[in-house]
């Protein structure tokens, strides 16, 4: 029986997570859950799975989550960075599914790997902030950082049984997003609900509006690159709007391998659950004679700005990719409160980035202080531009 901590499960991910767990009750057992505000759903989730212990932001949510569960529940209640950074080493757990958004994910996912657990891992921002020092830390604990992210599993999936030396490169594909056919002129004024809603997939606030930038596709490069611990010239990227061929590898002597499915989380959680195996899911069947055609087409930095600056950061290296993502997610926070417009999203990252001199961080804290000091910037450059 796996043994599972959740982190970030009132979340899209994290709620698919629950679904796989209780569908295969005498395979796992979730022993933690670590959500931001929703109480609502954490008192239900508790309820449900009666956890050892459970971890809130703040500690005025935490007493009135107590007070609910008086009489109800043993589970403990912890928090804020703290509890987080305890739950996620919490000694009854074996497996972590790091699924918090964005970068309040990176420490206890740290966290985890230091106590030694294996990890499933959705955030990716982990991997665009600190890649190397989390990929050295995972190989030291000798622990498996498993992805969730369904074109990362996909590629995951294609490697089983190969041989890594004769891997030529991965193929990340692309849904294109809500704008895909959008001109720049046409993206100047699209609104936060219109960048919301997906054509493809069902996911949480801040990767939404990554997806419609295509930041999310640059933070996949980047994710793709540690975990497979591949060269930039290794990855390509293909827009392929049906998102049934979730990525491929290609091999030396020309073997394609991709992985297919009908774009729902729920299978890239049950691999990271199950591998090796494949468990049963209750999701309809891929019929391909349905879906008709599968098409492809290059992406397109021009109007994609935020894709051209992702691999621009890879490029610069060092603390220059955590100042990217910091960038990023102020800017995709000021666009959800309808500060700024969508179009000034790659604008604000670019002008963080210029202003960056990147340096070699030696550990978690120098990058927690890049990513602030990004905050700062991108802030102060919204407001330069009206925000
Ligand atoms: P959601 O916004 O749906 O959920 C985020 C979760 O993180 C919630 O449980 C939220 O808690 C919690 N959270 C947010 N901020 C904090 C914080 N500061 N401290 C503690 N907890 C916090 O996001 P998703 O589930 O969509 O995405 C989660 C991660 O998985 C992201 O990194 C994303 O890129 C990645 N991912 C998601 C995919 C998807 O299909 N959704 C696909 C591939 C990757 P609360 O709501 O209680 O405040
Ligand atoms: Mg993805």
């Amino acid at each position: 029986m796996k043994k599972i901590t959740i982190l970030g499960s009132t979340g899209s991910i994290g709620n698919s997570t629950l679904k796989v767990i209780k569908a295969n009750p005498g395979e796992y057992r979730v022993v933690a859950l670590a959500a931001g505000n929703n109480i609502d759903l954490l008192y239900e989730q508790i309820m449900t799975f009666q956890p050892v212990a459970a971890a809130v932001s703040r500690g005025d949510l935490a007493d009135a989550l107590r007070n609910r569960l008086k009489g109800h529940s043993k589970t403990e209640i912890l928090s804020g960075s703290k509890g987080f950074s305890m739950l996620a080493a919490i000694d009854e757990a074996d497996t972590v599914i790091s699924a918090i958004s964005g970068a309040s994910g990176l420490i206890p996912t740290y966290e985890a790997i230091r106590a030694g657990k294996g990890i499933a891992l959705a955030n990716k921002e982990t991997m665009v902030m600190a890649g190397q020092i989390i990929m050295d830390l995972a190989k030291q604990k000798n622990i498996p950082i498993l992805p969730i992210d369904s074109e990362h599993s996909a590629i995951f999936q294609s490697l089983q049984g190969h041989r890594k030396e004769d891997l030529k490169r991965v193929i990340l594909t692309a849904s294109g997003g809500p704008f895909r056919r959008l001109s720049l002129d046409e993206m100047k004024d699209v609104t936060p609900a219109m960048a919301l809603k997906h054509p493809n997939w069902d996911m949480g606030r801040k990767i939404s509006i990554d997806s419609a930038t295509l930041m999310n596709k640059g933070l996949e490069v980047i994710e793709a690159r540690w975990l497979f611990d591949l060269r930039m010239d290794q990855i390509d990227i293909l827009v392929h709007p049906e998102s049934i061929i979730h990525s491929m590898v290609e091999y030396m002597d020309g073997s394609v391998i991709a992985q297919l499915g009908i774009p729902d989380m729920i299978t890239p959680i049950s691999y990271a659950l199950s591998w090796p195996r494949h468990i049963k899911t209750d999701l309809p069947p891929l019929k391909l004679e349905e879906v008709g055609r599968l098409t492809f087409e290059r992406p397109d930095m021009g109007r994609f700005r935020c894709l051209a600056l992702a691999l621009k950061a890879v490029e610069a290296g060092e603390s220059m990719p955590a100042v990217m993502n910091g960038a990023n997610e102020t800017a995709v926070g000021l666009f959800l409160d309808n500060r700024i417009k969508f179009l000034q999203i790659p604008e604000i990252i670019e002008r963080t980035m210029d202003a960056h001199r990147p340096f070699n961080p030696d550990g978690i804290e120098a990058i927690m202080e890049a990513d602030a000091w990004a905050r700062g910037v991108a802030e102060k450059e919204a407001i330069r531009l009206g925000a």
